[in-house]
């Protein structure tokens, strides 16, 4: 169709207005609209297209897990119209080729606007630094690096790295895990780790490093910001730094903000991840967090896993969770469902934060004239039983038989429909 009007309760004030969509832009929003098409929103609410700054698309080199196609169709369903591949694929994602390689399947795919996330260090090995530059300079444009999986642990190359990518307005992103208190660690270190006889993960191996980074961007003067946040700990230190004006940036997942270490109990590992589940304690303090904005986003860490990686022994199984389609449903049961936040926050740390952190062009912004449609419509009310598996191409979804209330209805990127009705359509791509 060439163009359509959304009745809908436009956000923020939520007063039903027409949006005029055409040729991928907001035309008009008023009343009375005409248009080939009017679609009858108005039980919905309208929000700005969802961005995740941390997706494990696993393309290329894990395809069994994943690709850039089912990930981000999954992506589509969850109601995201742009997600940031992280870098650790094989061949790693540390050069330009692979960067733009990446960048392709995306657009061939249609979804969502894919942003790959450049390698710090060559081959995630934490010593020689990647392609920085002749990666921001590519058609992949690339702003935010990291080296997730894996920690940068090394001081010196973490200096090095904030220096380089301030010179073009980057960001570093660090997964915060000091390698030699974590050697074998399998669950959070804690009297459920002792009885069960896995080794303990401490909090303080995420702590430290956080606590040298935020000083080393005060530093430098460069943009940092911190993975996955699990623990109290972690909270207190970045609340220091904001309050100091150091300029860090901090993401929560939504399993960190939904699930505790007891799920670990009989050894499933389904809820192995990286950094662990940890106490209700942490849960709480990274609630209040993302509420009081000293944590500024929702980012998936969706990392699927075929499942020959997850169906085995505790100890021998991959970390990670599949997160992309469960995503706006556990911000809103955090924000939303408590009582304790609004839509206008679930807007931000799921939307407008991520895309401004990452530099993003034509996400994240107000629903307004001219802007370009990227768009996302949610019935808050409908509950549904979470599916392991629908788009993604693995399984080990945490949510899994669980009821969740808030379901994505329609997802449009660049004015046209990626999922209509909850359903995943087919796109023309370029
Ligand atoms: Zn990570
Ligand atoms: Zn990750």
């Amino acid at each position: 169709m060439s163009n359509f009007v959304l009745k809908a309760a436009v956000f923020p004030d939520n007063s039903v207005a027409d949006v005029l969509i055409e040729d991928s832009r907001i035309s008009e929003i008023g009343q009375n609209l005409q248009g080939d098409e009017v679609i009858d929103c108005t039980e919905l609410r309208l929000l700005p297209g969802f961005v995740d700054l941390h997706t494990h698309l696993r393309e290329p080199g894990f395809e069994a897990s994943e690709t850039v196609l089912t990930g981000t169709q999954s992506a589509a369903l969850g109601g995201f119209t742009a997600v940031h591949a992280m870098a650790n694929t094989s061949p790693v994602a540390d050069n330009a080729a692979v960067v733009e390689l990446v960048r392709n399947l995306g657009e061939r795919a249609g979804y969502v606007d894919v942003f790959p996330i450049g390698a710090v260090t060559k081959g995630l090995e934490g010593t020689q630094m990647a392609e920085l530059g002749l990666m921001n300079k590519s058609q992949a444009k690339v702003k935010v690096f990291s080296d997730d999986g894996k920690c940068v642990s090394d001081a010196l190359v973490m200096k090095r790295a904030l220096e380089y990518v301030k010179s073009f307005d980057g960001v570093i992103a660090q997964h915060a895990q000091e390698p030699s208190l974590t050697e074998g660690a399998q669950m959070n270190d804690s009297e459920l780790s002792a009885v069960l006889g896995l080794k303990g993960w401490p909090a303080v191996a995420e702590e430290s490093i956080i606590a040298r980074d935020v000083l080393l961007a005060e530093h430098t003067g460069a943009r940092l910001h911190i993975c996955h946040l699990s623990t109290a700990g972690s909270v207190e230190v970045i609340r220091w730094a904001k309050a100091r004006g150091i300029g860090v940036t901090a993401e929560v997942t939504p399993h960190h903000l939904m699930l505790t270490e007891q799920l670990v109990n009989d050894y499933n590992p389904l809820y192995k991840v990286n950094p662990p589940l940890r106490k209700q304690s942490d849960v709480l303090a990274l609630r209040e967090a993302l509420i009081d904005g000293t944590i500024d986003i929702i980012a998936t860490d969706h990392a699927p896993h075929a499942a020959e990686l997850k169906d085995c022994e505790f100890s021998a199984a991959a970390f990670g969770m599949v997160g992309l389609e469960t995503a706006a449903a556990v911000a809103q049961n955090v924000l939303i469902e408590s009582g304790k936040s609004n839509w206008q926050r679930l807007a931000e740390v799921l939307s407008h934060n991520p895309a401004r952190i990452a530099r993003d062009e034509n996400q994240g912004e107000a629903i307004a004239v001219g802007a370009v449609a990227n768009l996302t419509l949610i019935d808050s009310q409908a509950t549904r039983v979470i599916e392991a598996s629908t788009a993604s191409k693995s399984a080990n979804n945490p949510y899994r038989g669980l009821q969740l209330k808030g379901q994505v209805v329609h997802t449009i990127y660049r004015g046209n429909f990626t999922v209509k009705n909850s359903v995943l359509q087919k796109v023309v791509s370029e």
